[in-house]
């Protein structure tokens, strides 16, 4: 059974719809896929009935990107009960801060001379807007010769081009996936600085999985990744984190996940459904 648990649409920076990404993971031979786009659960309802005429399981997901000193640290969450009023609420105003910042990276590449509108990287984004589409729209203009190098010249952290998110702690994310009865699992978690020092307080407060079968990860880090997840009772789960050609480079599918991971994923869902979930505020607006 072919598992793939990180995946992007255009609900977000992916360059398939989510129909169209169902249709393609059909080919690719998937029996269960995961549509995890960054702040939005928006691709979720297409994915699902796309899932349902193809006969492919969909699991919801969702991916909230947070930051520790100078690092990013992706969260990812399952089998949320993402219809919830508050919870979309609060996905809103992360999109809308999203908006600003790529605004602001906007008028940063426009004060260095780069002939880029934010209209155009509005118009390159159908949902939450990311720094990718700001990447598209300095590919069309000439500046780059590709998404990767649009982030190696502009976009990286310490590019020209750079403007720092609204910061939102791992520790938040975590919170804000349980208030919906999600199932938080740290993303793509190698080079992570301190990570064996992060963990423990993120299992007190809820993680119950990391990626260890993640995109093109070394069998090396694999090793390591899975003697974490063991060490803290945590679920190993993975995927390609596909985006569509140019964007990163696994294809989707392309990682085999374990179907006991989904097993204990599935079990751990049920398991807190049982207790009341818990409610969730955003902190305040932090740069
Ligand atoms: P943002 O959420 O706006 O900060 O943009 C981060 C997203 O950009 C990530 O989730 C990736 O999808 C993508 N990304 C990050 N670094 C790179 C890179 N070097 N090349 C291509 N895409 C990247
Ligand atoms: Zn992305
Ligand atoms: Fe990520
Ligand atoms: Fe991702």
């Amino acid at each position: 059974m072919k598992i793939d648990l990180h995946t992007h649409s255009t609900a977000s920076d992916g360059l398939y719809t989510p129909a169209e990404l169902i249709k393609l993971a059909r080919e690719a031979g998937l029996s269960i896929i995961a549509l995890t786009d960054h702040d939005t659960t928006n691709g979720l309802e297409p994915a699902l009935a796309a899932g349902q005429a193809r006969q492919l399981e969909v699991i919801p997901g969702i991916e909230i990107n947070t930051d520790i000193s100078g690092a990013e640290v992706h969260v990812l969450g399952y089998f949320l009960e993402y219809q919830q009023a508050a919870f979309q609420q609060t996905l809103q105003t992360l999109r809308e801060m999203r908006v600003t910042r790529a605004q602001r990276m906007v008028a940063k590449l426009q004060a260095l001379g780069l002939n880029i509108t934010w209209e155009r990287v509005r118009e390159l984004a159908a949902g939450t807007v990311g720094r990718p589409h700001v990447a598209a729209a300095l590919v069309e203009g000439g500046y780059a010769a590709s998404v990767a190098d649009a982030f190696n010249r502009y976009l990286g952290r310490n590019g020209p081009g750079y403007v720092p998110r609204y910061k939102l702690a791992p520790l938040d994310a975590i919170k804000l996936i349980n208030s919906v009865h999600g199932l938080p699992v740290m993303a793509h978690p190698a080079g992570i600085s301190g990570l064996e020092h992060l963990l423990p307080s993120l299992c007190e407060a809820g993680l119950v999985g990391i990626e260890v079968y993640y995109g093109e990860y070394d069998a090396q880090t694999v090793e390591y990744l899975k003697s974490l997840a063991d060490y803290y009772h945590l679920i190993p789960t993975g995927g390609s984190d596909y985006h569509g050609p140019g964007i990163h480079p696994t294809q989707l599918g392309a990682r085999a996940v374990p179907e006991e991971s989904v097993a204990r994923l599935r079990t751990s869902a049920l398991e807190r459904r049982r207790t009341p979930a818990p409610a969730f505020e955003l902190p305040p607006y932090r740069m």
